[in-house]
C-alpha cells in the first residue's frame, strides 16, 4: 500500500469516524434517553436528507462565490453525485443535481490565477458551510434544539470530510487539492 493510500485511511479513522460516531453516539442518546417517539425520529432523518442537500448547495456556492470574487466564472456546477438531472442553465453554466445529494463540484474556467487564490477557492466551500453552521446555530430557536444540533453535526462532519476526506474516484477533495498546493514551492 503506498504512503498517500495509508494517509487517507489514516486521516479517515482519526476524522470522519469520530466525527460520526459522536453524530450516531448523540442521536441513539437521545432517541432512547430522552425518548424520541416516531414522528420525532422520522423528522430527524427527514430533516437529515434536506441538510444534506442544503450543505451541498452552500458548499458549491461557496467555491462560486470565491471564483467570481477573482473573476474566474464557473464553467459547470453539480450538486451531489451519481446519476444526475439537470436543473437549469445559468448562462453557459449547466447546473445539474446528483441523485446522491452529498458533495459536489464547480468546474472553472480555467484562467491565470496566483496560487493562493486557488486555495481560497478551494477552501470557499468549507468556509461558506462553516458560517451557515454559525448562523444555523444562531438562529435556529432554542426549543428546536434538536434540529440545531442536528445541523451543527451534520454540516460539521461535512466539512471535516470536505478537508480530511477521501474524494470519490478521479476526483479531489478540497483538502486534497489544498494540501497538493501547499506542498510545493
Ligand atoms: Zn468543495
Amino acid at each position: 500500500m503506498d504512503s498517500q493510500k495509508r494517509a487517507r485511511i489514516l486521516r479517515t479513522m482519526l476524522v470522519e469516524v469520530p466525527f460520526a460516531l459522536v453524530f450516531v453516539g448523540w442521536f441513539l442518546y437521545r432517541a432512547l434517553m430522552q425518548e424520541m417517539d416516531v414522528s420525532e425520529i422520522f423528522s430527524f432523518i427527514v430533516a437529515l436528507g434536506v441538510l444534506f442537500v442544503a450543505e451541498s448547495f452552500i458548499h458549491e456556492s461557496g467555491h462560486v462565490i470565491c471564483g467570481l470574487l477573482y473573476g474566474v466564472p464557473p464553467s459547470r456546477i453539480q450538486v451531489g453525485y451519481g446519476p444526475s438531472i439537470h436543473l437549469w442553465q445559468d448562462g453557459h453554466v449547466p447546473v445539474s443535481l446528483g441523485l446522491l445529494p452529498c458533495g459536489g463540484y464547480v468546474e472553472f474556467r480555467y484562467l491565470p490565477i496566483s496560487r493562493r487564490q486557488r486555495i481560497v477557492m478551494y477552501a470557499g466551500g468549507v468556509a461558506a458551510s462553516s458560517v451557515a453552521a454559525i448562523v444555523a446555530w444562531n438562529f435556529i430557536p432554542h426549543h428546536l434544539d434538536l434540529l440545531r444540533t442536528e445541523t451543527v453535526m451534520a454540516f460539521a462532519l461535512f466539512i471535516a470530510t470536505n478537508l480530511f476526506g477521501t474524494a470519490p474516484k478521479d476526483k479531489y477533495s478540497d483538502g486534497d487539492a489544498i494540501r497538493g498546493l501547499l506542498a510545493y514551492r
